[in-house]
């Protein structure tokens, strides 16, 4: 080929190569320069012309240059980064090229090819690192994340996988994914595989196996695993759900605990003792604990009311304050949690004597504003865990309720006490008297039994009165009632209708004598003085009996029979007795002399 050809298209290789090109002289003038060259610093022919080199590249790597340019005189090829530098002063890192420009074996210059590698470097560079973001993702994952392959086969797990279930990536690579699903789910998250492969990701609640075949609640997520157009897999991400399913499981049960402990304080028609042993069962219970009960503190003294479960404290027990973990409830600590008796703190304590309880739970109780006793939970073995916050609401809810149950009791008790019972003697009035002698007509007529009514006055008190005033006659009063009282049985009603006058329903009589001994019994009572504040006054009490059936049948009649016969005893003296029918007081003449002498 012709020379000249040659020359010719050597000169184009330097024309055309996307390149930069430049010839410097030996003292690193620039000589020429290809477009390229220029396009790349911004530089046109005639301002690279004569330019140093210095004009166009980087500053920071001058001295690099100088190396290069020393070792292409000397005859050597240099090859690495640097920098050029635009005309405008931007920096653009070039892969540069440096060797001899030689003309009859003598260097009469140097060249200098350089390449923009900054596009090709940031396409490199990001690609680094999104792999390194993407590698981060997959490996640092909170989650537990499974790369799975078309057919089902794990091909990379992440460290919190492994973790989680407790195998190392290399055992579970190769194993189907389904394995460390729970069986019954296995063709549910089969079918989420086929839909990540057809493109779509899904999600589903799942459980995940550990090692050691623990379920582990987890939320499911099939992501599939596209390269370029192709689907060759799946993500499998695995979030750990069990805190959460704890949680709501831990609320659900609080819920269900709440709304049983409702239905026991909505049970209005049950008794107060009813509602606190259903309250103590659903606390013994609820938390596992071997006795619950409910103790009044009255002075130094602890009475033990309701009692759940078993243990060593019985209903009705009595024992000192001090001896008791009540009286740390009397002195402030609320809620007292112990939870081991056998503690440095605990076992001096006085408590430890008293049952063989390792750990405790109890809670005060107010009823008007008062402290009342405690609510307190037992148990044999020392408890290991610290008192969980629904443990706390739960047993102070339940405080709570008993004490407004007990206070809801003592009020009933007092309106009870305020519409059937005398205020001043404390006995039943005459609503509640009628309602017993209904009861006993009722009971008498079934038994085909007989009763007694015997109405009461006290002789002359109108003097007591007069003479001494109306508190003396108060406490005179009090005096009769109180003896009547101690003469009668437990089974009689004595009722105060007012004024002087007491009211006795004997429920059961076999024929007038019973009625006689009681009346008789009431006579001698009343025999002593009474003494009221220092005075002595003598009361004596007159008294009429009517008998059931044979006088009358209704509470009307009865009352009035038993009224007329007092008003013969009255009539025939007073401090005596008189039967409703004469007969019945006639036949009673006939009973034996230390009978009749009272009637007399
Ligand atoms: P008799 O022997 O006939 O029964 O004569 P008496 O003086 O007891 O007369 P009566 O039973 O009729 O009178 C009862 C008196 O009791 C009338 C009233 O002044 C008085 N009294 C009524 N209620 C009370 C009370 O709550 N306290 C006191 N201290 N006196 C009362
Ligand atoms: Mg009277």
């Amino acid at each position: 080929m012709d020379a000249t050809v040659l020359r010719e298209a050597v000169a184009s290789l330097y024309a055309d190569t996307p390149d930069a090109v430049v010839l410097y002289d030996c003292a690193g003038l620039v000589i020429a320069a290809n477009e390229a060259a220029q396009f790349l610093t911004g530089f046109t022919a005639s301002e690279f012309i004569g330019a140093s080199f210095e004009t166009h590249v980087a500053s920071r790597d001058l001295d690099r240059i100088n190396l290069a340019l020393r070792t292409a005189l000397a005859g050597g090829t240099d090859h690495f980064d640097t920098s050029a530098k635009h005309k405008d002063g931007t920096i653009i890192p070039v892969e540069c090229y440096v060797f001899p420009a030689r003309f009859n074996d003598e260097i009469v210059g140097i060249f200098a090819q350089a390449r923009d590698i900054v596009a090709l470097r940031s396409a490199e560079h990001s690609l680094t690192i999104n792999q390194e973001k993407f590698r981060s993702l997959f490996e640092y994952h909170p989650d537990g994340i499974m790369e799975i392959k078309g057919n089902g086969t794990i091909s990379r797990v992440n460290v919190a996988l492994e973790s989680e279930t407790g195998f190392y990536g290399e055992q579970l690579v190769g194993k189907r994914w389904t394995e460390l699903v729970a069986p019954e789910l296995r063709n549910d998250v089969e079918e989420l595989l086929r839909s990540a492969m057809r493109g779509e990701a899904t999600e589903a609640d799942s459980l995940l196996l550990d090692r050691l075949g623990n379920r582990i609640d987890v939320q499911l997520k099939l992501v599939p695993l596209h390269v370029g157009e192709e689907i060759l897999g799946a993500y499998a991400i695995f979030k750990n759900v069990n805190a959460q399913k704890n949680a709501e499981r831990a609320i659900a049960a609080h819920g269900e605990q709440l709304r049983r402990l409702y239905m026991v304080a909505a049970s209005r028609g049950a008794t107060l003792d009813d509602q606190i042993d259903a309250t103590l069962q659903l606390g013994v219970e609820v938390f596992d604990w071997d006795q619950a009960y409910v103790t009044h503190v009255e002075g130094d003294r602890v009475t033990v009311h309701n009692v759940y479960g078993s243990g060593a404290i019985t209903k009705g027990a009595m024992y000192p304050l001090a001896s008791g973990v009540t009286s740390h409830l009397a002195r402030g600590r609320n809620p007292l949690y112990i939870e081991d008796m056998e503690s440095e703190e605990w076992r001096n304590d006085s408590a430890r004597t008293m049952a063989p309880w390792r750990s405790y739970l109890a809670v005060s109780l107010m009823v008007f504003d008062q402290f009342y006793g405690g609510l307190v939970f037992a148990s044999r073995t020392p408890r290991t865990q610290a008192l969980t916050s629904n443990e706390r609401d739960m047993v102070q809810l339940m405080g709570l309720f008993i004490s407004t149950a007990l206070e809801r009791a003592a009020q009933n008790e007092r309106i009870e006490q305020l519409a059937f019972n005398d205020s001043l003697t404390g006995l039943p009035n005459r609503v509640l008297f009628n309602d017993r002698i209904e009861q006993t007509i009722a009971t008498a007529r079934r038994y085909e039994r007989g009763f007694a009514v015997m109405y009461v006055d006290v002789d002359k008190f109108k003097h007591i009165n007069d003479s001494f005033g109306h508190t003396a006659g108060d406490d005179v009063l009090k005096e009769v009632a109180a003896r009547l009282r101690a003469a009668t049985r437990e089974s009689d009603t004595l009722a105060r209708f007012g004024g002087d006058e007491f009211v006795i329903l004997q429920p059961i009589v076999d024929g007038p004598s019973d009625a006689a001994d009681l009346a008789r019994k009431l006579n001698v009572a009343m025999q002593e003085p009474v003494v009221v504040e220092g005075v002595e006054h003598t009361v004596h009490v007159s008294m009429g009996i009517a008998l059931y059936p044979s006088d009358a049948e209704t509470i009307d009649g009865l009352m009035e029979a038993s009224d007329r016969a007092l008003y013969r005893a009255k009539k025939q003296g007073r401090n005596r007795w008189c039967f409703a029918n004469a007969d019945v007081a006639r036949r009673e003449l006939k009973a034996p002399a230390s009978r009749r002498r009272a009637a007399e």
